[in-house]
């Protein structure tokens, strides 16, 4: 597997999942991506119905990372996705599942009930240590890094911002990996007081938190300009963990998968006859064109692009996902493109503070990486594009044509409201006995604009409703479910250092604590 960069720089050169792995863009600005998609047949899915969670991700992962040797990648897969990391499930006595089955699934299915003939359901992302999705990428992140570390007698220093939930995964997926430091900054007393002490409680020397003196841009501009001092940062080892990773985007397309054999559970696929045994249907199914397999639809609440752009690649690789539904929030830069094909990234005046925070983006960074298949792999034109978003703050795909394919690719998107989510989190419910957070919520009131008959239709949930807890109060009158092993977190000792918002001591900082 070759990877290259969506603006065509260094073309000839060979990039393997290795090489990439630890680096964040290409060196023309890019964003890597395979130069082809491995694609997946009907034997294989056939096959891949009724594999565990950690076997299934090393099937799909085997396609893209080429060169880490089999055994490895099986055991690094099986130390991430375990049931003891993915245990903070909910009840689900409506279904009679116990709570120990729903850990082993990594990924449990939630059916709500069928709406407008569609069955409607949650695919839980977010029972991982910091309960969001972020987890099911961040915990396989860890390992490869302390593997590949290991390997090549490497050491890594991780420096990010974090306004909550990024951060938070990235500190608990590195936490004791030998070979990694993180250094997070956070401004100071923004946060609310969960996602606070989430961090700030870690006490594994190998994790820095740093309280900033401002807010998220203070921080965020300073990990810019500390990543633009070259030599600082080679001297340093200084890396980062943010959502263009390209191992982040892989890790996620597993979970597509997964989602999709748990929507179509029960289902025969092909012409079964009556009676049929297991084998007997599996055997049909491995026969039967994928054109032929029934369709699942998902709806992903998104930010930068780094879920849905996953599950864009599963549906290239062959499976069979009818609909990509993007959900934003009043954030809409990805449904405004959607919608018109007009992509235009806002100004910080034009970004606003949600209550479904995570989604609160004015660009979406992973977005270049469909921009590129959109155009049919012309890096030219995407080298351009995105310099217009840098001179002219965006482009129009309508006016050449382009948009017109966007169709073929499963896409359409819609947007919610606070007075949406709100709505939706109180019918959900009251209808469902079910808690959903805030960009579930977004999710699931998108979703509800394109139910099909008999095409089920797939939510994913990437948080849990503790993590926003004020909205689940306005919502319900009643305080968010916490998870047993969360009881009592603010009352942790916490440990972290407060500095001045500028670059010369966070660097000052960082040098003292690497010893380079
Ligand atoms: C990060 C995040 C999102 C957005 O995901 P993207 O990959 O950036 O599109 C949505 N919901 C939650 C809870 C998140 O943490």
């Amino acid at each position: 597997m070759n990877y290259i960069s969506t603006r065509g720089a260094g073309a000839g050169e060979r990039h393997t999942f290795s090489d990439i792995l630890l680096g964040g863009l290409a060196k023309d600005g890019g964003l890597y991506l395979p130069s082809e998609y491995p694609q997946v047949s009907a034997a294989e899915l056939a096959r891949w119905r009724g594999l565990s969670y950690a076997e299934l991700a090393f099937e799909v992962l085997s396609k893209f990372c080429d060169d880490i040797p089999a055994e490895d990648l099986r055991a690094l897969t099986h130390k991430t996705y375990r049931a003891e990391v993915y245990a903070n499930v909910r009840p689900d006595p409506q279904h009679g599942h116990t709570a120990a089955e729903r850990a082993a699934q990594i990924t449990p299915l939630h059916s709500l009930g069928v709406e407008n003939g569609a069955p409607l359901s949650l695919l839980e992302l977010s029972n991982g240590p910091t309960l969001a999705f972020k987890d099911m990428a961040m915990q396989l992140l860890g390992n490869l890094f302390e593997y590949t570390l290991a390997k090549t007698g490497q050491h890594l220093n991780i420096l990010g911002a974090t306004s909550g939930d990024t951060g938070s995964a990235a500190e608990y997926a590195m936490r004791g990996k030998a070979g990694v430091r993180v250094f997070m900054l956070s401004p100071r007393g923004k946060m609310s007081a969960f996602q606070t002490a989430q961090m700030y409680s870690l006490q594994d020397a190998n994790i820095f938190n740093v309280a900033v003196e401002g807010v998220f841009d203070d921080a965020q501009d300073i990990v810019k300009a500390v990543s633009n001092d070259h030599a600082f940062k080679a001297r340093h080892a200084i890396g980062t963990v943010n959502s263009i990773n390209w191992a982040r985007v892989v890790a996620q397309v597993v979970y597509y998968f997964r989602g999709y054999f748990a929507a179509i559970e029960g289902q025969p696929v092909g012409s079964v006859p009556e009676g049929a045994s297991a084998e007997q249907r599996a055997a049909v199914a491995a026969t039967t064109p994928l054109a032929d397999w029934p369709k699942v639809s998902f709806t992903v609440p998104s930010g930068n692009f780094g879920n849905v752009c996953a599950g864009h690649i599963a549906r290239m690789m062959g499976l069979p996902i009818h609909r990509l539904v993007v959900a934003t929030n009043e954030n809409d830069v990805l449904d405004e493109f959607f919608r018109t094909g007009v992509y235009r990234v806002r100004k910080a005046a034009e970004t606003y503070h949600t209550t479904s925070p995570s989604m609160d983006i004015s660009k979406a960074s992973n977005f270049e990486r469909f921009v590129f298949d959109l155009l049919g792999r012309e890096p030219a034109r995407v080298r351009q594009l995105f310099h217009d978003v840098e001179t002219q703050g965006g482009f129009d795909l309508a006016k050449s044509g382009d948009f017109a394919r966007v169709a073929q690719f499963g896409f359409v998107s819609g947007r919610s409201t606070h007075e949406g989510r709100v709505e939706t989190i109180r019918d959900v419910y009251r209808r469902y006995q079910t808690m959903i957070d805030t960009h579930t919520a977004d999710g699931l009131a998108v979703a509800r604009e394109y139910l099909e008959p008999g095409v089920p239709m797939v939510v994913l949930e990437t948080a849990q409703p503790i993590k926003f807890g004020e909205t689940i109060r306005e919502a319900l009158e009643r305080e968010a479910d916490r998870p047993a092993a969360f009881e009592g977190l603010e009352a942790l000792p916490q440990r972290f250092d407060v500095l001045p918002a500028d670059a010369g001591s966070v660097k000052a900082y960082v040098a003292s604590h690497t010893g380079a």
